[in-house]
């Protein structure tokens, strides 16, 4: 089993409250990193010394923190109304366990029970983020007062667990919060190898679930040449309505981004880690361009600008209690984004 993906997805960081998922990586980062230091909004920025070979410096982005919800109101029942953090679609939170601020409150996302459905109507009502309420199977306000507090932000409750074959498609795990903390995994792996040719700055970024933000402040900081910033992608690759190709495969490897809803990589650095792909037999893939958005957003804009590009890790069912990966695509992941690094020089990013 990937010990270091079953602790960190399962680890808590709803944005603006990722203070278990930063100590968690602080300690698994702080014996790998030359220096390292958390910023005012609460990323950490780490530096990987590189050989001195070349004086480009270089910035990794991969945020920390996870969708998830906030306690907005305490019902007289004892029951707990909440918003999101972050997109998520409703339907998913129905019937959801979940667990609540600091002391992991466990509650459930109620819904009417089938058997009181009346109409066809009632069968097919999609449910609204205020119509819901998370249940702590406390007796009233007072005593639901006591276990949580208004601002308490509330994680799904998941579990690690691996499935499937060693076969050529390889074993899928299943967890909440691959996105990102899949990434996180990888630029650990990233921090374990061997010096690169410059100065390496790992930024574990705080907030991009909410707007990029951490991811902006870090940027700006640190002031690289390049960023390459490691993210989830998602997969839509199951039999879906839509009956067209899927935007990124498991199984298929890493997704480059091209263009998406924030902003255009570049062209240059793309192709270089397209290049670095094919030189060493490390399946790639392109997202199909198009919607979402990554930290590149930010970063690529900080300050006097940097040349940016993304690489997905394909997700199925993002931004749900329950995300699946394809361990060979992280592995190949990892692999790439390593390979895109060592071959990297100032000759690419060179305006004529
Ligand atoms: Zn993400």
């Amino acid at each position: 089993m990937n010990e270091l993906l079953q602790k960190l997805t399962t680890a808590s960081g709803i944005s603006g409250d990722e203070v278990e998922i930063r100590t968690l990586i602080r300690d698994l980062i702080e014996p790998l990193a030359d220096e390292w230091r958390v910023d005012a909004l609460g990323s950490i920025i780490a530096l990987k010394k590189g050989t001195g070979e070349s004086d480009l410096k270089v910035m990794i982005d991969a945020h920390i923190d996870e969708v998830g919800l906030i306690i907005t109101a305490i019902d007289g029942n004892g029951s707990l109304q909440f918003m999101p953090v972050g997109g998520l679609n409703p339907l998913v939170l129905a019937g959801q366990v979940v667990e609540i601020g600091r002391n992991k409150i466990r509650g459930v996302i109620g819904l009417k029970p089938v058997h009181l459905l009346t109409s066809r109507a009632e069968y097919s009502k999609i449910p609204t983020m205020s119509g819901l309420r998370i249940d702590i199977g406390a007796k009233d306000r007072n005593v639901a007062s006591g276990m949580v507090s208004v601002g308490d932000r509330v994680t799904f409750f998941s579990e690690y667990v691996e499935l499937g074959e060693d076969d050529d498609f390889g074993r899928t795990a299943l967890s909440k919060a691959f996105d990102n903390r899949a990434a996180c995994a990888a630029l650990i792996e990233l921090l374990q190898g061997d010096p690169y040719p410059f100065d390496l700055y790992a930024a574990f970024t705080v907030q991009e679930e909410v707007g990029l933000r951490g991811a902006a402040a870090a940027a700006y900081g640190i002031e690289p040449d390049v960023a390459i910033i490691i993210e989830c992608t998602p997969a839509y690759d199951l039999p879906n309505d839509l009956d067209r190709g899927s935007n990124t495969e498991l199984g298929k490897g890493a997704a480059l981004y091209v263009m998406d809803s924030q902003t255009i990589q570049d062209p240059r650095l793309v192709r270089h880690i397209m290049q670095a792909g094919s030189a060493n037999d490390i399946p790639y893939q392109v997202r199909r361009p198009g919607g979402g958005g990554t930290n590149t957003g930010s970063v690529q804009r900080a300050r006097g600008g940097c040349s940016a590009a993304a690489i997905g890790l394909p997700g199925r069912h993002a931004h749900t209690g329950w995300m699946m990966i394809n361990l060979n695509d992280y592995k190949n992941y990892v692999r790439l984004t390593d390979a895109a690094l060592r071959s990297l020089t100032r000759a690419v990013i060179e305006r004529k």
